[in-house]
């Protein structure tokens, strides 16, 4: 296989057919009677069942399901039907497993085995592929017939499963191929539809996707990446670039925001989104995430020892992969003590998707990352639903406000009124507040009305590189203003219009100064 789905277990391969019903007591060489002969008979179809056919799920193995591709690849093309190859594999059968244990895993690969069966027509061959993945073979494909099977593949395997007791919900992914005899090997049709299954998966799940060659070139072209990679961890291309968080009340920098930048050797910046996906998928995030924790956090140390008795936050973005990291809490607490950084000045960032189904043991992890004074911030808040009682219940004190509602804010009620509630929740749980994406001086003036206590966006000032962080912190632009503005609360009403007014407008007269218009990753 292509190799595209890393976390899978390995493919079993054809099952191994050592032992068979009768091989202890082989039968004689030279069958002299008929009743010999017809045990004889007996032995060797039970023995060859059993070589060609899964025992767990009776369906046939691989090995076999490629011979038989084989020859229907060999075959004449003159009736005009393609061959179809279809790649079934269940969506959440690993949580069965380490819910319910192997047994119950068992039960389940083998009640959608039988379904399986159940879909397909006379012509097609249905295997086990290894673990949950099993591929039919559709040779008489004609006029959409193997998008039809599949959709029946996907109805019959998303109906609840019963086990111990229990009703378990299994959907399954569907990736399709065609072929005209001929034209295609066994190996590359066979690749072709796990790069459709891939991209099933990748669009949500419990879906069929017919290969296409748009697909085969973002296969490739995320192999590529995911090699290139490799490369740049090794190389050191990549680096940290910094975005301003300001107070709203008073326009001061309290903290940045630390966003990884890769320079390719070819194609040279290549932005977060399109090198982050592949690297959560492939595990490589993990190295890239502890690459950037370190970096920024040493860099932390070093603006600190520049302006002492200014305090500084530093924000970095953690990733679900490294949260299941059993290394991540040990390397955490190494980066504290080999940079010396207050733990209080670092906030780790988790999306709120993240957060939200994150298991039982990732909370338990944050609630000892947070017992070492780290913050722990949600992203991109307010796209999930999250759910009030599990929004009290997480050890998180920063609700970062999507970018989405942050645009309409002002022009879109909607946006308006959501920004408003999550600052009301925040104010009420007696959590931090920050806006991200903040690009207008109408937005920073309402978020500051609004009572949001820190903000961040082109407006104030792109990510920028670490050299141009200090003088944000010391320059006059960013000196406190008059003690009468130095309270916490947000603004009320009668406050701003008591004058405050005139305090927001000077204020947004000095932070509308320009502090460096760079395009991120521009040198
Ligand atoms: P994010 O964590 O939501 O980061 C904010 C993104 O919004 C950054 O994009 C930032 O440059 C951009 N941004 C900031 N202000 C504005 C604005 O006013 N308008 C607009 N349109 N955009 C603004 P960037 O740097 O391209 O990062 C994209 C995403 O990549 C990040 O979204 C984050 O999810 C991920 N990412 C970046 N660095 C890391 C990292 O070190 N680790 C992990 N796990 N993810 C990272
Ligand atoms: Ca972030
Ligand atoms: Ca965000």
């Amino acid at each position: 296989m292509s190799g595209l789905r890393r976390n899978k277990s390995a493919h079993l391969g054809a099952v191994a057919a050592e032992s068979y019903p009768g091989a202890e007591n082989d039968a004689p060489l030279i069958a002299r009677t008929s009743s010999e002969v017809e045990r004889l008979r007996s032995v060797v179809a039970q023995l060859m069942h059993t070589a060609a056919h899964d025992p767990l799920t009776g369906l046939l193995t691989r090995k076999l399901l490629l011979e038989r591709l084989d020859e229907e690849l060999a075959r004449d093309a003159a009736d005009g039907s393609k061959i179809a190859v279809l790649f079934v594999d269940l969506d959440n059968f690993k949580l069965v497993n380490d819910s319910l244990g192997h047994g119950s895993g068992d039960e389940v690969l083998s009640e959608m085995a039988r379904r399986l069966s159940g879909c397909i027509g006379s012509d097609d061959t249905a295997s086990r592929f290894g673990g949950d993945e099993m591929v039919v073979l559709h040779p008489r494909a004609t006029d959409g017939s193997e998008v039809a099977l599949g959709t029946r593949i996907l109805t019959a395997l998303a109906e609840p499963v019963f086990v111990s007791g229990k009703e378990v919900v299994v959907s399954a992914s569907v990736g399709v191929a065609l072929c005209t005899p001929g034209m295609k090997s066994a190996a590359q049709l066979l690749r072709e539809a796990d790069t459709a299954l891939y991209a099933a998966k990748d669009r949500g799940r419990a879906r069929l996707e017919p290969f296409s060659d748009e697909l085969y070139e973002r296969a490739e072209k995320r192999m590529q990446i995911e090699s290139d990679l490799r490369a740049a961890l090794r190389e050191q291309q990549l680096f940290v670039e910094y975005q301003p968080q300001v107070r709203l009340r008073d326009g001061r920098v309290v903290g940045v925001e630390a966003l990884v930048r890769w320079k390719h050797p070819k194609f040279g910046i290549v932005p977060p989104a399109d090198f982050i996906p592949v690297a959560e998928d492939c595990g490589l995030i993990i190295g890239i995430g502890r690459l950037v924790l370190q970096k920024s956090c040493r860099q932390l140390a070093d603006w600190t020892k520049l302006t002492p008795g200014r305090s500084l936050a530093m924000t970095v973005n953690v990733s679900p992969r490294q949260l299941s990291d059993p290394a991540f809490f040990t390397e955490l607490r190494q980066v504290l003590a080999d940079t010396g950084i207050d733990p209080t000045a670092l906030c780790l960032e988790i999306t709120e998707s993240a957060m939200m189904s994150a298991p039982a043991e990732v909370i338990r992890l944050l609630d000892q990352i947070t017992q070492l004074g780290i913050y722990i911030a949600i992203d991109d808040f307010g796209t999930e639903h999250s759910s009030l009682s599990r929004l009290r219940d997480m050890p998180a004190e920063v609700l970062k406000i999507d970018r989405s509602f942050v645009d309409g804010l002002g022009s879109e009620t909607g946006d308006t009124a959501i920004v408003s509630s999550i600052l009301s929740l925040a104010y009420a749980m007696g959590k931090h507040t920050i806006a991200e994406g903040v690009e207008k001086r109408e937005q920073a003036a309402l978020l500051l009305r609004m009572g949001c206590e820190v903000a961040q966006g082109y407006f104030f000032s792109r990510p920028v590189a670490a050299e141009q962080i200090p003088p944000l912190l010391t320059g006059a632009l960013w000196q406190a203003r008059s003690p009468r503005t130095q309270h916490s609360a947000p603004l009320t009403e009668a406050q701003v219009r008591r004058g405050h007014r005139y305090f927001i407008d000077e204020f947004l007269d000095h932070i509308g100064a320009p502090m460096g218009t760079k395009a991120p990753g521009a040198s």
